[in-house]
């Protein structure tokens, strides 16, 4: 888009942000199934490689159609907010295979053996993993606390000098914990550190982390972004434009991380709905909660919506809408989650999230089987927890749909 017509809502940027125009006129953003890219001449190409000339050269490298993508994302993230340098703050968007691939990218390409990542304990189970498993191998270790609490935050960023990266997750999974992002940034900030957000839940619409003085923001794309549940993808967004074209891309090439163009496409199209769709996934989610939480089988519900929630007020301060996941523990424990599951007539089954339909999963039978039950509950996720993306059907139906499976649970 031009600088002289500056886009003011959100929709306008999903659809029309990414200013890429194509020769042959294609309306939507073409596939380009190419894996590398031709040179006119030996100048051309040695253009190409000293940057002159912004053409693809080849399909590891950059793509156009994953362009299209990565400037969309970096345009929403941005929206309405200003750079260090009083200016329309400016982000360099690297589209991934996946949320993992972005998030390898982001630990490889900023620390290194001996370096520290602090974190927050509801973490999700990948990004979890890949620290204690295989970054550890690496020499980068990862300290987990709850960073709710910012005295626990300011003592182990005291106590120890090798933690150089603070990585919130926010609001985090299943419990739908709330970290406050401006407050540890700060804390982080004081001591000069990497600060890194997982921005997924609750995607650029009802969350931007650059706000708040954050270096990247992280996406599995697979979620809400492309919302539609057709790909699965990640992105890392970095504001150091020239560390992000430069290192981290590097290192995201070198280690090969990237897209295909066909998943980029879906990514592409479902961005453009994403205003709309969170608006309805949000208010959903919304009178779901209302009607758990009096609900005589549920004990508990977790959503940030909720003002008996404990993030609830930092919720209120850093997101425009509570977003659409929760969990809630049905009084009959396991053998209760287990039948309110089997009984769901039009919610669907599933891991994952942000999608158009309702998913719904009962980690103690599933995503977290393989944890020792103290451990789990300690994690609080008890044995009735279910977990619940909330889709955009009509209301009504959902309502309906639990009301049905909670009689039978
Ligand atoms: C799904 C998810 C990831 C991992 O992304 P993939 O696309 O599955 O690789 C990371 N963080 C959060 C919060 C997620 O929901």
């Amino acid at each position: 888009m031009s600088d002289t017509f500056p886009l003011t809502g959100i929709s306008s940027v999903a659809i029309h942000a990414s200013g890429h125009d194509n020769a042959d006129y294609s309306h939507l953003t073409p596939i380009y199934a190419s894996s590398t890219f031709t040179f006119d001449t030996a100048q051309q190409g040695s253009d190409r490689f000293a940057g002159a000339d912004k053409t693809k050269i080849y399909g590891r490298w950059g793509n156009p159609t994953f362009t299209v993508a990565e400037e969309t994302i970096a345009a929403l993230e941005a929206f309405g907010l200003m750079g260090d340098d009083g200016k329309p703050l400016q982000l360099k968007a690297l589209l991934h295979a996946s949320g993992q691939a972005a998030m390898t990218t982001l630990f490889l390409g900023t620390l290194k053996a001996g370096d520290t990542v602090l974190s927050h304990f509801s973490l999700y189970g990948g990004t979890h993993e890949l620290l204690l498993k295989v970054m550890e191998q690496t020499g980068i270790h990862t300290t987990i606390i709850d960073m709710r609490d910012l005295n626990l935050v300011e003592e182990a960023l005291k106590n120890d000098p090798s933690i150089k990266m603070v990585h919130i997750e926010t609001p985090a999974n299943p419990t739908i914990q709330c970290v406050d992002i401006e407050a540890v940034t700060k804390l982080a900030k004081q001591r000069n550190l990497i600060v890194s957000v997982d921005n997924t839940f609750a995607t650029p619409y009802l969350q931007q982390p650059f706000k708040y003085g954050v270096d990247f923001v992280f996406h599995s794309t697979t979620k809400f972004l492309n919302g539609h549940g057709t790909a699965i993808g990640g992105v890392l967004l970095g504001k150091d434009l020239e560390l992000m074209r430069t290192h981290i891309w590097k290192w995201h090439v070198l280690l090969g991380g990237n897209s295909n163009p066909f998943d980029a496409f879906l990514l592409t199209q479902g961005m453009k709905t994403l205003e709309l769709r969170m608006d309805r996934h949000c208010h959903n989610a919304m009178e779901v909660a209302e009607f758990l939480e009096n609900h005589p089988k549920i004990a508990l519900v977790n959503y940030n919506g909720l003002p008996s929630h404990h993030g609830h007020a930092v919720s209120l301060k850093q997101m425009r809408y509570p977003g659409a996941l929760m969990s809630y523990d049905l009084k009959g424990g396991l053998e209760a989650g287990k039948r309110f599951i089997d009984a769901l007539q039009m919610c669907v089954r599933a891991v994952s999230l942000g999608t158009l339909d309702t998913l719904v999963s009962h980690p103690a039978s599933m995503s977290h089987a393989g944890l020792k039950r103290e451990d789990r509950i300690k994690y609080g996720i008890p044995d009735g927890l279910i977990r619940m993306s909330v889709g955009i059907e009509n209301i009504a139906d959902i309502l309906n749909d639990l009301d049905q499976a909670l009689k039978k649970a």
